[in-house]
């Protein structure tokens, strides 16, 4: 016998479910006529819904007689995983859902009878992690559910539970778009990347929705020859939309920008390394392309020489930052060893307010954060303060400017 050909089950119920198995099987799809294909497709489909129904009765069943336990195991889902070679925590959470739907009697009964699916289940599932409170209306409500899943196709069926969930809350408070539960909350992590979670409220969630999707429907449209695989994934096409409606918001009339939406700082030392890496030098001794060891990047948060950063002061890693590198707007700021940067000859120290080239260089040198220790003030807010003001005989020079954010550079006002 083969390692791979499980054992017979031995209880009769099991071993005609096994035959049954066996001869749906067996059966050659290729004779099929197409509506038996069908048939087929439906049922293996169906069945396989079912089978999660009927697989949460027999855990739960299994969980009530302790069967880990008297296995020798401390857990059901190590135990089961241990048998079938698979995977510990995807069983734990398999057995999580087995766990929760055993508290709805008729719904756990609708799935195994393919009334409904696991797919309508993780929706109720996820209303009631949303709204715990929502619970014990649920377990009054199964009926209706799974009526509802008879007559609506799944997004109606989306919709009418969402109805019956409005009508349990007269006053609107579990929507309130006051509710401090919405928001958006943008955290940047340490590697760089932002994460940006949003909560809105049905109407604020209908306004992005309407905006989004018919930005996703262009991309959809523009990529319509496309070969698959060079397709956005849903994803990218989300977050695609979504910053294509920011970046228009920024634009002015003439369709330019204020400001490039993207500054990078990158030394000289580092585009150089970047440059040699991307296009494979060859090394003078081997003849080969240049060794380079990825842990040896030299980039350097202390050294003005290994900067990659955004003009905020995020870091970048230089191979990202290759593409911009390659087709943006250089601008070349020469910083000395003192951490200051080199005047243009032309200018002239009475002007009022500094240029674009100051500004860049005070913004590259303060790393886009505020003057004043410890403020975490947006970058938005920033302005460039005369150090010694200029009221007072200040020069516009870059050894007198820093940039501090608009409520610190209120408060400042004309002292130095
Ligand atoms: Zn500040």
């Amino acid at each position: 016998m083969s390692i791979f050909e499980h054992e017979a089950p031995t209880h009769p119920a099991l071993a005609e479910f096994r035959g049954g198995f066996d001869a749906v099987d067996g059966v050659p799809l290729s004779t099929l006529e197409v509506d038996e294909l069908n048939e087929f497709l439906i049922e293996a489909y169906r069945a396989q819904q079912q089978i999660k129904g009927l697989l949460a009765k027999v855990v739960h069943e299994a969980i009530n007689q302790q069967l880990a336990k008297r296995h020798g195991e401390h857990s059901l889902s190590v135990h089961i995983a241990g048998q079938v070679h698979g995977n510990s925590k995807r069983v734990a959470s398999e057995l999580a859902f087995a766990r929760w739907l055993h508290r709805f009697p008729e719904l756990h009964a609708a799935l195994i009878a393919g009334d409904v699916t696991v797919a309508h289940l993780n929706e109720l599932r996820q209303l009631e992690n949303k709204h715990p409170k929502a619970s014990p209306h649920m377990e009054r409500a199964q009926d209706f559910f799974v009526d509802a899943a008879a007559k609506l196709q799944f997004p109606q069926w989306v919709d009418s539970v969402g109805y019956w969930f409005k009508a349990l809350d007269p006053d609107g408070k579990l929507n309130d778009p006051k509710d401090p539960k919405y928001g958006t909350v943008v955290t940047e992590l340490p590697s760089g990347d932002v994460l940006v979670q949003m909560r809105m409220d049905t109407i604020t969630g209908e306004a992005f929705l309407i905006a989004v999707e018919h930005e996703e429907k262009k991309i959809t449209d523009a990529e319509a020859d496309l070969e698959p695989d060079e397709k956005l994934s849903p994803k990218q096409r989300t977050q695609t939309a979504i910053m294509l409606l920011i970046v228009r918001g920024f634009q002015k009339e003439d369709g330019t920008f204020p400001e490039p939406l993207v500054q990078l700082v990158m030394s000289t030392k580092v585009a150089e390394d970047l440059l040699a890496r991307a296009l494979g030098c060859i090394d003078p001794d081997t003849n080969g392309p240049m060794d380079f060891d990825p842990f040896e990047l030299p980039i350097n948060y202390d050294d003005l020489d290994g900067r990659c950063e955004t003009i905020r002061g995020k870091p970048v890693h230089p191979m990202h930052a290759l593409i911009p590198l390659l087709i943006s707007k250089m601008r070349r700021l020469v910083i000395d060893e003192y951490n200051q940067a080199t005047e243009e000859p032309d200018h002239v120290p009475e002007f009022r307010f500094f240029n674009k080239k100051q500004r860049q260089v005070l913004l590259a040198l303060a790393r886009g954060k505020c003057g004043i220790a410890g403020c975490n003030n947006p970058y938005a807010w920033l302005q460039m303060d005369h150090i010694h003001p200029h009221s007072r005989g200040g020069q516009t020079l870059l050894p007198n400017g820093k940039p501090l954010c608009q409520p610190h550079n209120k408060a400042k006002g004309d002292r130095i």
